[in-house]
């Protein structure tokens, strides 16, 4: 990650880990007796996995998930030996050593990587840990029904394999009158029943809010932890985590009829006064937004579109002593959410998080 000075950088981005901290402590309560893992995949959603994941072990945080082989790698050096950390996307062809070593948990998807693993263990000749993924309905990830019934009926699939961890992923956890999710927990208890004895784990952050039927035995929370709201359409229960702000670099008034930006998208239907400012769609502030700034309490709409490196808003009867050139204006902040800025640009809050870019001068709070 480059880490650009601040009297260099176009954007401040701030991620709150006392808030992080705060998030966590909410959702291990909702967990009740279960224990909360991390998920810190994509450098936990683009705020810094090693950072967030110090700050979580604070907390009493031992299991923390990622996506990639690599990622665990990068991990395992950031927090040291002893938390477990498992690799959700599975075991690629002849990675195994490269898990010994960082002493990372593949989670099995299939019968070909549980034979890896198998194969790794017996290499090592030492038992493997491992957590075993199973389809619930979600058709994505994890071994099928019919692949459960092979380890049932086949336990020397398991040699040298100690399964530390049964799980699935629900696909429908944000929509809580959603019959998919209780099917799903059916059919996870009747292939977990087949299976060794484990430590169970089903829900992702939401998944943590739909009730105890849920939670079995580890929750799984990413963008919960992040301050994304895992209530649609209801009362954010998370603190905010991020603030973003762009440095305003020109002023400019323009005439009633000025084409602003590319393709003149908008034209001045009355004299104007714009702000141009450092941050664009390189940034991961999306091209198709309809999300402005906010200086203080006063909107800066968004004034036609957003370009690579820099965006343009309308700042009419904003005078000279709230706004300036070298000034930041907020984009994430109280007055706008990752949530918001996620709704504005026909997207959701995770996409905006983990696409935010590599230019911003980076601050982290507490921790
Ligand atoms: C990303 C992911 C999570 C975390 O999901 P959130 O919705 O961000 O809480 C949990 N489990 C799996 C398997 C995932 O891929």
């Amino acid at each position: 990650m480059m880490d650009v000075p601040l009297h260099q950088a176009g954007a401040v981005l701030t991620v709150d880990l006392d808030a992080v901290a705060e998030n966590y402590r909410i959702l291990a309560g909702k967990a009740g007796t279960a224990s909360c893992a991390a998920v810190v995949k994509a450098d936990a959603y683009g705020l810094g996995a090693g950072r967030v994941a110090r700050r979580l072990l604070a907390e009493g945080c031992r299991t923390f998930h990622v996506a990639h082989l690599a990622e665990a790698v990068e991990l395992r050096a950031e927090i040291g030996d002893g938390p477990q950390i498992c690799v959700l996307n599975g075991i690629p062809p002849g990675t195994a050593a490269d898990f010994l070593a960082a002493d990372a948990m593949p989670v099995v998807n299939s019968l070909g990587e549980l034979a890896e693993w198998r194969a790794a263990a017996a290499k090592a000749g030492r038992a493997l840990p491992a957590a075993l993924q199973v389809d619930s309905g979600m058709s994505r990830l994890g071994m099928s029904a019919g692949e459960a019934a092979s380890i049932a009926a086949d336990p020397g699939l398991l040699a040298g394999i100690e399964v530390r961890m049964v799980m699935s992923h629900l696909a429908c956890a944000d929509e809580p009158g959603h019959p998919a999710n209780l099917a799903q927990v059916d059919e996870f208890e009747r292939l977990r029943r087949i299976l060794p004895e484990a430590a169970l784990s089903l829900a992702n952050s939401s998944g943590a809010f739909l009730g105890k039927a849920f939670r079995h035995d580890l929750v799984r929370p990413g963008a919960a932890l992040y301050g994304i709201n895992p209530l649609p359409g209801r009362r954010n229960p998370m603190r905010q985590v991020v603030g973003l702000k762009a440095r305003v670099i020109q002023l400019r008034d323009v005439p009633a009829g000025a084409g602003i930006g590319y393709g003149h998208a908008l034209h001045a239907d009355a004299p104007m006064r714009l702000a141009t400012l450092s941050i664009g769609y390189a940034d991961g502030w999306p091209r198709g937004t309809r999300a402005g700034a906010w200086c203080g309490d006063a909107p800066l709409p968004l004034a036609g579109r957003v370009s690579m490196d820099s965006v343009v808003v309308d700042a009419t009867g904003l005078s000279d002593d709230m706004l300036w050139q070298g000034a930041f204006v907020d984009m994430i902040g109280d007055r706008q959410t990752v949530d918001d800025v996620a709704a504005a640009s026909g997207t959701i809050g995770y996409e905006i998080l983990c696409r935010l870019g590599r230019r911003f001068h980076r601050v982290h709070l507490g921790g």
